[in-house]
């Protein structure tokens, strides 16, 4: 798994020249990380350096409750007031060094751009990466966000642009120390005169052009470019402007709806673009609150549940009551989007995910070396090109594969076929008259999902009752 961008968060400078400036995150105990944590991105007052009375030290305590609070909503987290180790986990990730404060998309007051036509400038270079890579890298940022707006960026090579951007390390002037590798990785201003619309990068971090190893350039930019227009963070975890740090790759990177909406709210939409249907559609996070969600795949990861759908999956683990919602990219880079079915091989200890004729493999979150290998491992028939979706049975250790409604039932001991397959899926799961669109095994009972639908099965295939697709997926 790639821990990197667990443990990296990006953080914003809401109002530079309002706010205090903030000790680093790095260090101390967990209630000194949450203490500053909260005092750089949740508005808690500095601690007077003198010690608190007795009744100060309550009125303290019930402040960082509250700021907490606020956190733990952000974040969409149990709101507890109290610091759990979920909410520690989170305070641990990586990210922007922006303030969360609110659920606003953009900053509060009139931080936007007067003009349309703005300037860049490159002060100065990371060491990681050629000149040419970063070059490309703020260009290709800028240009995710002149896409959807009428804002145009000139590169200027002297004097004051209205984007100035530069790498520093520790403290650099500008009151808001950097706090070394991982941690706060950027930050930026939002639109005023002055320092307004200025990007720093920190360069204690090691940046990429491309390599999903370290943090990549090109997604840590194109964050911190939407707080230089005037957006704040969103609390969409899809959104480009969540605060945390994810991985995306710059090629296949499409602006999501909610960032869409953000900046289009502030300067309309591009009125260059002919309204052609090339454009690709802004992705919008899948909501488990939605009646309609129709999933792509489920499966059992050593007793998480994974649910797949477009570009994201969410992780359930059964002690916890959250789910934890990724993009797909962000831990498996070369695995494509949509993926048609999954499920888990308990004989080999892996996960396979399928998507048209390709099939990956999943040790833990590692890809095994050696795929994508072809549908053709399972022999299910030459015509079948694309699986609905895959169920495991662990009792008698057979794959159930659903194409086109009929089922194959390959038995992984024997490495082969059973007799009498494919049989129509209505004969397997009596009551299951529609397309399974995903399906997987828990606690020894059977589900197979149905469009929005959920039916649950007895491990001797009778119906038992039909849920809506949310049973394990909590609106919340
Ligand atoms: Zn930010
Ligand atoms: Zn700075």
């Amino acid at each position: 798994m790639k821990t990197c961008f667990r443990l990296c968060v990006f953080v914003t400078l809401l109002f530079s020249g309002h706010s205090n400036p903030i000790a680093p995150l790095a260090g101390g105990d967990q209630d000194t990380l949450a203490e500053n944590y909260l005092t750089r991105l949740y508005g808690l007052p500095k601690q007077p350096a003198q010690s608190p009375s007795s009744s100060g030290g309550e009125k303290r305590s019930s402040d960082m409750s509250l700021r907490l609070k606020e956190m733990q909503q952000f974040f969409k987290l149990k709101v507890t007031g109290k610091l759990d180790q979920e909410t520690l986990e989170v305070m641990k990730k990586p990210r922007c060094g922006v303030p969360d404060i609110k659920a606003y998309s953009t900053f509060p007051g009139d931080y936007k751009w007067k003009k349309h036509q703005l300037t860049y400038r490159i002060e100065n270079y990371t060491l990681d990466m050629s000149v040419a890579e970063v070059d490309d890298s703020i260009s290709r940022a800028l240009k995710v966000w002149a896409d959807v707006t009428p804002l145009r960026f000139t590169r200027i090579y002297s004097g004051t642009a209205d984007i100035m951007i530069f790498f520093a390390t520790g403290d650099h002037g500008d009151g808001y120390p950097f706090d070394g590798p991982n941690g706060f990785l950027a930050h930026a201003y939002p639109p005023y005169e002055g320092v307004g619309g200025d990007a720093h990068f920190d360069d204690d971090e090691t940046f990429s052009y491309r390599s999903p190893q370290y943090y990549t350039l090109f997604s840590v930019a194109a964050h911190e470019f939407g707080h230089s227009l005037g957006l704040g963070h969103s609390r969409d975890p899809g959104a480009l402007m969540y605060p945390t740090y994810v991985y995306r790759d710059m090629d296949r990177f499409i602006l999501p709806r909610d960032d869409v909406n953000g900046i289009q709210s502030l300067y309309g939409p591009n009125t260059d673009v002919n309204t052609d249907d090339s454009k690709p559609t802004p992705p919008v996070t899948p909501n488990t609150c939605d009646p309609n969600l129709v999933l792509d795949a489920v499966t059992m990861l050593r007793g998480e549940i994974m649910f797949f759908k477009n570009s994201f999956f969410w992780r359930s683990y059964p002690q916890s009551p959250d789910v934890e919602l990724q993009l797909i990219q962000s831990f498996w880079p070369e695995i494509p989007d949509n993926i048609d079915a999954a499920f888990e091989s308990v004989i080999q200890d892996k996960v396979f995910l399928i998507k048209g004729e390709k099939v990956w493999a999943l040790y833990g979150y590692d890809i095994v070396q050696g795929y994508p290998k072809s549908l053709s491992m399972f022999r299910l028939r030459k015509n079948v090109k694309k699986i609905d979706a895959v169920l495991y049975k662990e009792d008698s250790n057979t794959i159930l594969f659903f194409a086109n409604n009929q089922v194959y039932s390959y038995n992984e001991r024997m490495k082969k076929m059973d007799k009498g397959f494919p049989k129509p899926v209505q004969k397997v799961f009596p009551g299951m008259t529609g397309k399974v669109t995903a399906a997987f095994q828990y606690r020894g009972f059977n589900y197979l999902f149905s469009g929005s639908k959920m039916l649950e099965f007895g491990s001797n295939n009778k119906l038992l009752r039909v849920l809506n697709n949310n049973y394990f997926l909590p609106c919340k």
